[in-house]
């Protein structure tokens, strides 16, 4: 089989990836970077990016990753297309692409990202591509809202933080909670219990999103108990069920918690293995922010440099 010999290798295409291998290229450090199934990542699922310094105007997410990408390769950074199905780090550090073609490398950048995990509605399907009102990210676009009225499920610490961040913007936040009890801890519980335009569901489940086939306008919910069917009106749904890291392929060689997020040495980027660094949402289920991202994407390649100095 074909194999490869290569300097440092970054996988996933997020601002993670895309700041490591801004730094590595111009660090002559030669990257090669895998962009995986979702070109672009997470972002490329928003609308307006408003968050990010820099941009006083806002961007998009798609064209965010499209300039991210230009500067990568303006300082020579390999991008290819490809995905990574299997890895062996018991002796060297070793990769298939595609299953074929086998890479041998000096360092590895983990930027996989997370994915948001969605109800897997139709509906829901639809008006989160028309970008018409439906997210998994209320600090992203719970601006979009305000003074609205919106819906968010879940019954998780997430839920309930972004219920509560939900609600100093909106008019009135629904809770949707599938049991009759949080998962949540009992102090974040508390917070949106004591606020006063956030109303909590218990027993309720999402029948469908409905709209005018480019916004929401209201949800129709049903009781799991009584099987009673009620439409709420809400211009936004926000769904907070948990996010999975794309990190299955590294399991049985690096460290993660229960979940899957890869565990870092803290205050870097190392993990277990000599040589294998990570950044981004792959290893933060805190603050999953384009900017954390890009910094830690930034700490890992200077990681990554020092260490090859080293050697
Ligand atoms: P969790 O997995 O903790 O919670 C997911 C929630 O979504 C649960 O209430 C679950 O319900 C519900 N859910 C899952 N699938 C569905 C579905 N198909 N339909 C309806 N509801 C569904 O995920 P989080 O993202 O909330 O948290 C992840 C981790 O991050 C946790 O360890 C959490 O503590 C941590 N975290 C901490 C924060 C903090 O401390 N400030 C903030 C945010 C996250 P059920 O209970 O019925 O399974």
């Amino acid at each position: 089989m074909m194999s490869e010999k290569i300097n440092c290798l970054i996988i996933g295409s997020g601002p993670a990836g895309y700041t490591a291998a801004i730094y590595a290229a111009r660090a002559n450090m030669k990257p090669v970077l895998y962009q995986g199934i979702q070109p672009g990542g997470q972002l490329t699922t928003t609308t307006d990016v408003e968050n990010f310094p820099g941009y006083p105007e806002g961007v998009s997410g798609p064209e965010m990753m499209i300039q991210l990408q230009k500067q990568a390769e303006r300082f020579g950074t390999d991008i290819r297309n490809g995905w990574i199905t299997k890895v062996d780090f018991s002796d060297d550090l070793k990769l298939w692409v595609n299953d074929e073609k086998i890479l041998v490398c000096d360092t590895i950048i983990i930027s996989t990202g997370a994915s948001a995990k969605y109800l897997g509605l139709e509906s829901e399907k639809k008006y989160l591509e028309t970008g018409g009102g439906v997210s998994a990210c209320a600090v992203c676009d719970g601006f979009f809202y305000k003074n609205q009225e919106v819906v968010i499920v879940g019954g998780g610490d997430s839920a309930c933080e972004e219920a509560h961040y939900l609600s100093k913007l909106c008019s009135k936040v629904t809770m949707l909670v599938r049991k009759d009890n949080f998962r949540a801890s009992k102090i974040m519980q508390e917070r949106v219990m004591k606020t006063k335009n956030i109303q909590i569901l218990f027993n309720t489940s999402t029948v469908e999103v409905k709209g005018d086939g480019q916004l929401v306008s209201s949800i129709l919910i049903k009781n799991n108990i009584s099987g009673k069917l009620e439409e709420i009106p809400a211009t936004g749904f926000f769904v907070a069920i948990g996010h999975k890291p794309n990190t299955d392929i590294f399991s049985p060689f690096i460290e993660m918690d229960e979940t899957g997020y890869i565990i870092n040495k803290p205050g870097s980027t190392k993990t277990n293995i000599e040589g294998v660094f990570v950044s981004g949402d792959a290893a933060d289920h805190t603050y999953r922010q384009a900017i954390t991202a890009a910094g830690t994407g930034c700490m890992a390649a200077l990681d990554a440099e020092r260490y090859l100095a080293s050697k």
